[in-house]
């Protein structure tokens, strides 16, 4: 294996594992409070077992298992616990407009009879649609929201640090998204934060998801000065690049002491509740007027999921870079669980939209965070681990794509090939995996006829 000698940035595997069953490899970096994340950590990538599986296949396996009645009785007993009736919020749920906030915060008021706040950090750059989707959220859906419009200087600085730093343009909108939430419970009294799904459901260790309160380690912190936003440890940031610590603030996590003298609980929706990304996209085009994007994402084949920051399409082009993993191979590694792909229709879409440079909205990006457009693309080439990447003839190409893996493929999971939507008849995995892509827009149509 010639690539075993060649070094591996951020602490990655040396050796490119994909997973049996999805498109994911261990390349992919599992869940970490941003606020730790500096320019030399270690990385700590996803799970493959000895049976070529990877974490997140596992626990989708696992969740085929769970009990979800008893799950829902779970939950009502707790929301039976909280619910108030004197008109007051008894919940708090975060979200930007997304399909799966509208879900979360729609089942809560109205099939649970809860009182929900949202709250919103508010996209680094929102779409037209991401806008619209959010207003729709509140108005349609019936919603009181708290925005928390950020301080731009702030936000562009910061971001263009994160993305010099660790070519990680989102960490802004993580870190808020993060924090926001239980920051305004503490300040508002309310007891209870939902979010939505738990992200360790795509990678992170399977105990993560064995629990329905989030780890406090996301959203509290003891010494400020240990910090890092950008990669840049807080004081330095003060120091060296003049930002006073009140602008800081907004990004970092609320004293653990503050928890200490109130009960703010932090739970996943998704614990409770069975999710799957396609009903959630369905249910809030019929309860909320969600749209999906009018034109492809770019960088994928889908159309529903995180369109609402103009900044999306680069965060997933940073994760191609950094981890050989783009956009299409998150979301047909979701679906493959979610049994709406076979993996062989996978393969074929990350061969074709993986990587995808997100062009449409590049320039503006550029013009908001100051960077000259040549300056990203070296950059990008410099966060190019050299055992995942090789340069010929001024091209670069990823050594080891999954198109060209001989991997053992586990086929029992995923979606049946003879399925409805693939009887195509066509025998080329682009065609077929074009004809998947298809029945994602007739389903989307269809959600779209019956929201009218
Ligand atoms: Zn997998």
């Amino acid at each position: 294996m010639p690539h075993e000698s060649l070094p591996a940035y951020f602490g990655l595997p040396e050796h490119v594992t994909y997973c049996t069953r999805c498109v994911m490899s261990n390349q992919r970096p599992c869940s970490y409070p941003e606020f730790k994340h500096t320019k030399d950590r270690r990385t700590p990538t996803m799970h493959v077992d000895a049976e070529g599986v990877c974490d997140a296949c596992r626990y989708a396996e696992t969740k085929e298992r769970i009990d979800w009645d008893d799950r829902e009785r779970q939950l009502q007993a707790l929301l039976d616990r909280y619910r108030s009736n004197d008109g007051s919020y008894d919940c708090l749920v975060p979200g930007s407009g997304g399909k799966d906030s509208i879900y979360a915060a729609h089942l809560l008021k109205y099939k649970y009879g809860m009182h929900p706040l949202t709250c919103t950090w508010p996209p680094i750059m929102y779409t037209d649609i991401g806008r619209q989707n959010y207003l729709n959220w509140c108005d349609i859906g019936g919603f009181d929201n708290v925005t928390f419009k950020q301080n731009g200087r702030a936000m562009k600085l910061l971001t263009r640090l994160s993305i010099e730093n660790l070519l990680h343009p989102f960490q802004t909108f993580i870190l808020g998204q993060k924090n926001l939430a239980p920051k305004l419970a503490l300040k508002f009294g309310i007891p209870l934060v939902f979010y939505g799904e738990n992200e360790a459901e795509y990678g992170n260790p399977i105990a993560d998801n064995n629990q329905s309160l989030r780890d406090k380690s996301y959203h509290t912190m003891s010494d400020i000065s240990k910090l890092h936003l950008a990669g840049v440890s807080v004081p330095e940031l003060i120091e060296r690049y003049q930002i006073p610590l009140v602008d800081l603030m907004t990004y970092l996590p609320a004293e653990h002491t503050l928890y200490d003298r109130q009960q703010i609980d932090v739970h996943y929706l998704g614990y409770y509740v069975k999710w799957t990304p396609q009903e959630a996209y369905y249910y809030s085009v019929e309860h909320s007027g969600f749209q999906a994007n009018p034109v492809r994402t770019e960088g994928t084949y889908s159309k529903y999921n995180s369109l609402d920051d103009k900044i999306d399409g680069f965060h997933y082009y940073t994760t191609y870079i950094k981890f050989g993993l783009g956009r299409a191979s998150y979301d047909a590694s979701q679906e493959i669980r979610n049994r709406h792909l076979t993996r062989e229709e996978a393969v074929a879409l990350v061969r074709r939209f993986d990587g995808e440079f997100p062009a449409r909205y590049f320039q503006e990006i550029m013009d908001f965070i100051g960077m000259k457009p040549d300056d990203f693309h070296a950059l990008c080439d410099k966060f190019r681990s050299p055992h995942l990447w090789v340069c010929e003839q001024g091209n670069w190409r990823l050594r080891h794509p999954i198109w060209q893996q001989s991997t053992p493929v586990d086929a029992e999971h995923g979606a049946v090939p003879g399925d409805q939507r693939h009887a195509d008849g066509a025998a080329d995995g682009v065609a077929k995996a074009a004809a998947a892509t298809g029945a994602v827009i007739q389903a989307e149509s269809a959600a779209n006829r019956n929201a009218a």
